[in-house]
């Protein structure tokens, strides 16, 4: 049976491209993607599969019950857009000024509506059910995943897959990692209250650029002094704004900056670690202080058995495809959310166009649409696999 729908999958192809492209030349800002929402939830409309509209905001969730028993898994595709203006030339470029889709969220909707057209005939012989989890707002924190994981809908899913088309991997490699996969990136706003006064009088102020200076040099040393030397953090203070004459002592300073982390505890190492410098620092020379956190997504960390079978078994798929097993990478997605809550691994889909190499987010951005089956069908691996291990 598997053989068949990896079959019927490949003759989805002219479909998955006629849907990406529609998509494409049609994108929408994360949290507005409501006729993109209403096109694939048409898609399921078509097909007589149930869903759900309106998930947590503008998400729609499939479900296709199998007739043998069997686990409950959510495959995700991510569909919005982002803020950017796009300088292809191809026909099926956006229409939208100001709007396109720069990171394949339409290659991962047009993916996964190929895979439920081409599984819908075999149902009655599948082992357990399949959720199509299409996620709205990826590209813009707090996110979409969130809000679909508190709506409930998936709290009887038994684990949840993913991948990203990727173009800084070829077309036909298969990459993930069995735990960091990618960053946690979070924002930073520091305000030191001092007390102004005249550049020749000192002693009756608070200056705020020395003692945010003092900050900036102090705050360095969390990553050198405080943190394991084995665990990976970065801490960059990105501005500080003070200050507005030559012979003037500033009354305030702002810093802002990100830190970056794979490993939750290092993250909350570093929080704890900033408050107390910055308390300490404020304190000690008698000014006041306002400090905001934002944290960002988690860092995406694969489980271990799952991103195994990925490594293991997507060549099952697809002879063709090789898989290759990586170091993290530095970007964010909020497909961390689901394994935080779930089992399950999410892995690239690589999909560079050799001749046409721009990176994700990237006006020129393209991807080679030959991955789209690759997509579908290591996202059915995956379930596959899930089922029989
Ligand atoms: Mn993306």
């Amino acid at each position: 049976m598997w053989e068949s729908i990896f079959e019927a999958i490949d003759q989805q192809y002219a479909q998955m491209l006629e849907t990406r492209r529609h998509l494409h030349r049609n994108p929408e800002l994360s949290f507005k993607e409501t006729k993109t929402a209403g096109f694939i939830a048409d898609q399921y409309e078509r097909l007589g599969i149930p869903y759900q509209k309106e998930v947590g905001g503008n998400g729609v969730v499939a479900t296709l019950k199998g007739g043998k028993p069997g686990k409950k898994v959510a495959l995700r595709a991510d569909f919005d857009a982002l803020p950017i203006h796009e300088e292809n030339e191809t026909d099926y470029k956006s229409t939208v000024d100001g709007v396109m889709h720069a990171c394949g969220h339409d290659g991962h909707t047009a993916a996964l509506l190929g895979l439920a057209e081409a599984l819908l005939p075999y149902q009655e012989e599948l082992p357990g059910t399949v959720v199509f989890l299409h996620q709205h707002a990826e590209e813009y924190a707090p996110g979409g995943a969130k809000p679909i994981i508190e709506s409930g809908v998936l709290d009887d899913v038994d684990a949840v897959f993913g991948t990203h088309l990727w173009v800084d991997a070829p077309t036909g490699v298969i990459q993930t990692s069995k735990q960091e996969f990618m960053a946690g990136a979070d924002r930073f706003h520091i305000t030191i209250k001092g007390k102004g006064g005249h550049g020749a009088i000192p002693h009756q102020t608070k200056d705020a650029i020395v003692i945010a200076s003092q900050l900036v040099t102090s705050l360095q040393q969390i990553v050198s002094r405080r943190l394991d030397p084995l665990s990976t953090a970065v801490l960059t203070v990105g501005t500080f704004e003070a200050g507005d004459a030559f012979n003037v002592i500033a009354d305030s300073a702002k810093i802002t900056g990100t830190v970056r982390t794979f490993d939750p505890q290092v993250q909350d190492t570093i929080i704890k670690e900033m408050e107390k410098i910055i308390k300490g620092t404020c304190e000690g020379c008698g000014a006041d202080y306002d400090f905001d956190y934002y944290k960002g997504y988690p860092p995406v960390i694969n489980h271990k058995e799952e991103a195994e079978l990925i490594l293991q078994d997507a060549s099952k798929a697809d002879p063709s495809l090789k898989t290759e097993e990586i170091p993290p990478v530095m970007a964010g997605e909020d497909f961390a959310y689901y394994l935080e809550n779930k089992p399950g691994a999410f892995y690239f889909t690589g999909a560079q166009i050799p001749d046409h190499y721009y990176p994700h987010h990237h006006p020129k951005f393209d991807f080679d649409e030959a991955a789209l089956p690759h997509a579908a069908k290591t996202l059915l691996q995956a379930y596959r696999s899930y089922q029989e291990k």
